[in-house]
This record gives C-alpha cells, sequence and structure tokens, in this order.
C-alpha cells in the first residue's frame, strides 16, 4: 500500500514532516510522498533528521501546483524531481504574482463582494493569518460565519461547511463568483517547471472540480494540451464509479496512474493517511512503469 498525495505543515497540512513519517511506518506504506502546496520544504526537513528513525518505506519527492487552465484553476502534482531546480522552477512560475500576493487578492475580492451584499466583516487589515501558507478563501469563509448576524443575508448551504462555500464562489454567475484563474501561472508553464527539474506531471483529483460538467471530456482537452505525464487515479473522495472511470482513461491514453489521500491532518477530518476514508488501498504496483 502506498500514499503520494499528503500536506504537512510547511503547506496547510497540521501534522509536521516526522509526524507523518510515523503515521505511515505504523500504517504500513512502502512509498510516500508529501505534496505541499507551491513548496519543497519538508524535503530540506527531511535532509536534517534521519529518516530511518521513523519510516522504512521509500520517499518520492512530491509537490502540487496550482495552475490556470482556461478559467479553471487545476492542481497539478509534480514527482520525482530534484528540489532546488523545482523552487526555482515554482519561483518562475509565480514571479509576476507570488502565492501569497494571489492569496491576499482573492480575500480582497471576496471582502468587495461581502461588503457589497452587507455582510458583518472585521475590517480587512484585522485578520491574523499566513498567506504563504492558508487560503484567502477560507480566511473569508471563516470571517463570515463568525458573524450570526450574516444569517439570512447568505444562501443557506453555505453555512453548512468550506466545501458548500466553494461550489458558490467557483460558479460562474454566483454572486459569490471570483475570477481566480486570472491570477495564477498556466499549466503549461507549470508542466514545463515540474519537467525542467526532472520530474513528472499528474492532473490531480478531477472528479474535484465540482464546476466542471464533463470531468473525462476536460481531462481529454488537458492531456491533448499539456505534456501530461499521469493521472492521479485513486483518492479519497472519488467514487469506485469515479475511480474506474479515470483508471480507464488513464489506461486508453497510455498515461502513468497516481493515488493518494490528500490527507492534510485536521484541517480535512475523517481523512487519514494511506486509507482515505477507510477504503483507500493503492497498489503499489502502479509504481512498476513510472521510471522510464
Ligand atoms: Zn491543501
Ligand atoms: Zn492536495
Amino acid at each position: 500500500m502506498i500514499d503520494l498525495h499528503m500536506h504537512s505543515t510547511n503547506s496547510d497540512g497540521t501534522k509536521t514532516v516526522k509526524e507523518i513519517l510515523e503515521i505511515a511506518e505504523k500504517t504500513g506504506l512502502n512509498v510516500i510522498s508529501i505534496t505541499d502546496h507551491e513548496c519543497c520544504d519538508g524535503y530540506d526537513e527531511l535532509k536534517n533528521i534521519d529518516v530511518s528513525k521513523y519510516y522504512s518505506g521509500k520517499i518520492i519527492k512530491g509537490i502540487e501546483l496550482k495552475g490556470q487552465h482556461k478559467d479553471l484553476v487545476m492542481d497539478i502534482l509534480g514527482y520525482g524531481f530534484d528540489c532546488d531546480k523545482m523552487k526555482a522552477g515554482v519561483a518562475e512560475c509565480y514571479k509576476d504574482m507570488s502565492r501569497a500576493q494571489i492569496q491576499e487578492s482573492q480575500l480582497a475580492e471576496l471582502y468587495r463582494i461581502g461588503n457589497d451584499m452587507g455582510l458583518v466583516l472585521r475590517p480587512i487589515n484585522e485578520l491574523v493569518w499566513d498567506r504563504a501558507k492558508e487560503w484567502g478563501s477560507i480566511v473569508f469563509y471563516d470571517e463570515m460565519i463568525s458573524h450570526a448576524e450574516n444569517k439570512g443575508k447568505i444562501a443557506d448551504d453555505i453555512w453548512i461547511s468550506f466545501q458548500h462555500f466553494k461550489a458558490h464562489y467557483r460558479h460562474k454567475g454566483d454572486s459569490f463568483y471570483i475570477d481566480r484563474a486570472q491570477n495564477y501561472p498556466s499549466v503549461t508553464k507549470i508542466v514545463e517547471a515540474i519537467h525542467n527539474a526532472g520530474g513528472k506531471a499528474f492532473i490531480a483529483h478531477i472528479f474535484e472540480y465540482k464546476e466542471i460538467e464533463d470531468k473525462i471530456k476536460e481531462l481529454e482537452e488537458m492531456v491533448s494540451k499539456y505534456d501530461i505525464d499521469g493521472i492521479e487515479c485513486y483518492y479519497s473522495n472519488f467514487t469506485e464509479e469515479e475511480h474506474e472511470a479515470v483508471l480507464e482513461f488513464a489506461k486508453d491514453h497510455n498515461l502513468l496512474i497516481s493515488g493518494g489521500s490528500d490527507f492534510h491532518g485536521e484541517k480535512k477530518p475523517g481523512i487519514y493517511i494511506g486509507i482515505g476514508k477507510g477504503n483507500l488501498n493503492i497498489p503499489d504496483s502502479i509504481l512498476d512503469n513510472w521510471s522510464d
């Protein structure tokens, strides 16, 4: 069993790299990859600790990068790269607007909408948050729902969870819709950065994008447009049918297969390393043809 998609405290996860290694060991994972958003800091951390004390399996270097594809923001996973080259590539991709600046602008945009709607919100400059690791959208959400006065001013389902709010600000025509894609580097650039660092590029969790009507058609478009190496076919939230559909797609298109839990610790409760929601079981054999 393996897990190639998880987040540490170096991005938006709540467990440290060391804690992740310990859980991976206990879970009996043979191969893991820590795929923090837009950073390889976890691998610098690993250099300074005796990994074998915590984990006996193999570690593949990983990263998750957001890129613009049409008017969508898509997550691309990179694997097996050289860290220094990857860092340089990430810096180049985000040179016009850093990750922190993108998150800041999204928060500002949502604030503008919220103020127009007459929502009760603290002044934006009073919010304390880490722009390099957190998401502007989540910071806004937490602020919005912390004021009971906003009840009745926004759609009822938004109160259920951030996931519900996501469907609103990503849906064109919704009063919360924000054009997030414009500030991100293109998927072409992201894939190029991964390849220049000697890595392989995978399209992550396609069924997570509720704003995409026909997911398989979008995959089709993306693999013909970009130099994609593989598809994430095993994922905590995928149904059996979704899993089968992407697996078939990857096989039909001769693409590599990856899979992971997208573990974030307490930030995504109910999702565990290796086993996802309990029934994830990613076979080691998907790695058989990764090395060319
Ligand atoms: Zn994350
Ligand atoms: Zn992720």
